[in-house]
């Protein structure tokens, strides 16, 4: 990401709620949340949501069928994202990681298969609740 875009009101809306929230929430419960604000329409959550992962501030985590704002949104070097999800907690912890983009690049290179981007999710247990 280089510049910030210019973000409409229901952009910025959906990415505070997002930004706010503890866990991936699902285009609903953002519905639900921002009801009051003006949101009406489940077409507006995700017509906002589409723009915010298009400008790489907001992923979505197939495996919850859920969002989460970008942990570092300026600062992705790299098209691989992986995503560490709590099953206890609901916490996901976004990270990247050079090796694992460069393995997965090298299968591509060798299947001639091109890469655009890849997302990897974890399911298991965090630190937290593995200590309670
Ligand atoms: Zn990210
Ligand atoms: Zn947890």
């Amino acid at each position: 990401m280089t510049d910030t875009p210019e973000l409409t009101r229901h952009q910025t809306l959906v990415l505070d709620a997002l930004s706010r929230a503890e866990a991936p929430a699902s285009a609903y419960s953002l519905l639900d949340q921002l009801r009051e604000q003006g949101l009406r329409a489940p077409l507006q959550v995700y017509r906002a949501l589409e723009k915010l992962m298009e400008y790489g501030l907001v992923h979505r985590v197939e495996s919850l069928n859920s969002f989460v704002a970008c942990a570092h949104p300026h600062e992705h070097k790299l098209e691989t994202v992986v995503f560490a999800i709590c099953d206890n907690c609901g916490r996901v912890d976004e990270f990247s990681d050079a090796a694992i983009e460069r393995r997965l690049k090298g299968w591509g290179k060798d299947h001639a298969f091109r890469m655009h981007s890849a997302a990897i999710e974890m399911h298991g247990t965090c630190g937290n609740c593995s200590a309670a």
